[in-house]
């Protein structure tokens, strides 16, 4: 089985260690959330019970699961379901595995997903899930059976038209196979809607490995057409190499952005003539990291946040960008490939020095939005084309540009403020037309 990209393969005797980058300072991603949607309910007028009940995770589930080690001793590890919100369809969300998930990072994730998928329009609402571990430290017959227990210990919560799961940090198409067949087997039959990002084989969409990144790109080209600045021969900084940083990188290269300089949890290079993206992947291919690039030059992996360049991408974790250095950042355009890069504190400062920001439940939509097309696609049992599925992610993410913009002109606000009002005001009105009950 091919993997959408290498982050679970076991680390290889010449990767460097892991260096945390850009994490002091930063405030908590459940903090950033809850600020984001009361910002949001005040200026739409909402009283303090639709406030508490947006805030509020419609329902969680924290889930022990023990581990048989293939040295035969026993782990137990603790996994999360969060849904945070169903008023406009099923709960769906991704599921990460990085040894950083706590409950309080899963609530504000799944709080996202319901906006953002309020924001595109797809009839979803918001949930995430994890498992605090670390995926590189663990065999592949381990991460399986971690997989198919968490998978067997939250049966009562999913299904295909409940909740939904998808790859996130740590997790990829090889994770929703076990899913499904995990799931299957316990319904006696295959369900290949209960989870997206699938391999191709089971049932997976054309173009969703690469889904988030043709987002990511499509909301930076215009964003830098907005200001006026032309794709070809801009420059671009992006942080994070994984399932989104990689793929925008060639995008943008073979746009003709000058890739200057990249990043992953390893360490950061820079070429200011450009890197050449295609090279690069073939040599993390090999080396597991971008660290030791050919003629790219080192670089702290915290001053890649602060190059003078036109388009920067934060595309790895959240709250990278934070009150300690959001005045030092010289790029004109941030577009988030993360979900929650950019902290509270570290949103109005930016705003304040005229940096356009584009919105994580924006710019990485384009992964739940292919994962909504590939569930479609399991419920008809039929596969899209490429080039339909490609046509009609560009479209939406078009569309949602350009209201988030019509909206932030009209009320002067930033476009994180004006897509998380209109993404709340959305849910909202299902809300309301379903009524309360009882
Ligand atoms: N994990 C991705 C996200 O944060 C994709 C979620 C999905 O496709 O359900 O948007």
């Amino acid at each position: 089985m091919t993997l959408a990209q290498p982050s679970l393969t076991q680390p290889s005797p010449t990767q460097p260690a892991v260096v945390q980058t850009g994490l002091t300072g930063r405030t908590s991603a459940l903090d950033d959330a809850q600020a984001q949607l009361a910002e949001a309910a005040a200026a739409l007028g909402y009283d303090e019970g639709l406030h508490t009940m947006l805030a509020k995770p419609r329902r969680e589930l924290t889930v022990t699961i023990p581990l048989r080690r293939d040295d035969g001793s026993m782990q137990v590890l603790t996994g999360y379901r969060v849904q945070h919100n169903i008023s406009r369809g099923p709960a769906k969300g991704g599921l990460r595995y990085s040894p950083h998930v706590t409950l309080d990072e899963v609530r504000a994730l799944a709080m996202w997903m319901t906006w953002k998928c309020a924001l595109l329009d797809v009839p979803y609402g918001g949930a995430k899930g994890g498992i605090a571990l670390d995926p590189r430290q663990y065999s592949i017959g381990e991460l399986e059976r971690v997989t198919r227990r968490y998978t067997s210990e939250i049966l009562p919560i999913i299904g295909p038209q409940q909740d939904i799961q998808a790859p996130d940090i740590g997790t990829d198409e090889r994770t929703m196979a076990w899913i499904m067949d995990t799931y299957s087997v316990s319904q006696g039959h295959t369900v290949p809607g209960i989870v997206t990002g699938k391999p191709l084989s089971l049932g997976g969409s054309l173009g969703r490995a690469s889904a988030t990144s043709r987002g990511v790109v499509h909301i930076a080209k215009a964003a830098l057409h907005s200001l006026g600045i032309r794709v070809d021969g801009s420059t671009a900084a992006i942080q994070g190499f994984g399932k989104v940083g990689r793929d925008a990188a060639r995008f943008l290269a073979d746009e003709g952005a000058r890739v200057v300089a990249v990043s992953d949890q390893y360490g950061a290079i820079h070429r200011a003539a450009g890197l050449d993206i295609h090279a690069l992947g073939a040599h993390v291919d090999t080396t597991g990291s971008v660290v030791g690039f050919g003629s790219a030059d080192e670089l702290e992996a915290a001053d890649l946040l602060e190059l003078d360049v036109d388009l920067l991408v934060p595309a790895a974790v959240e709250g990278v960008i934070h009150e300690g250095n959001a005045a030092s950042i010289r790029a004109r355009i941030i577009v988030e490939g993360a979900n929650g890069p950019t902290s509270r504190a570290a949103d109005a400062i930016l705003a304040s020095h005229g940096v356009l920001v584009a919105p994580d439940i924006l710019a990485n939509a384009g992964g739940v939005i292919v994962s909504y097309f590939e569930w479609v696609q399991a419920n008809q049992s039929y596969r899209w084309q490429a080039r339909d599925v490609e046509a009609r992610l560009e479209e939406r993410m078009l569309a949602a540009w350009a209201a988030v913009n019509e909206h932030a002109r009209a009320h002067e606000l930033t476009l994180r403020a004006a897509a998380t009002r209109l993404a709340v005001a959305r849910v909202t009105e299902a809300h309301r037309l379903r009524g309360l009950y009882p």
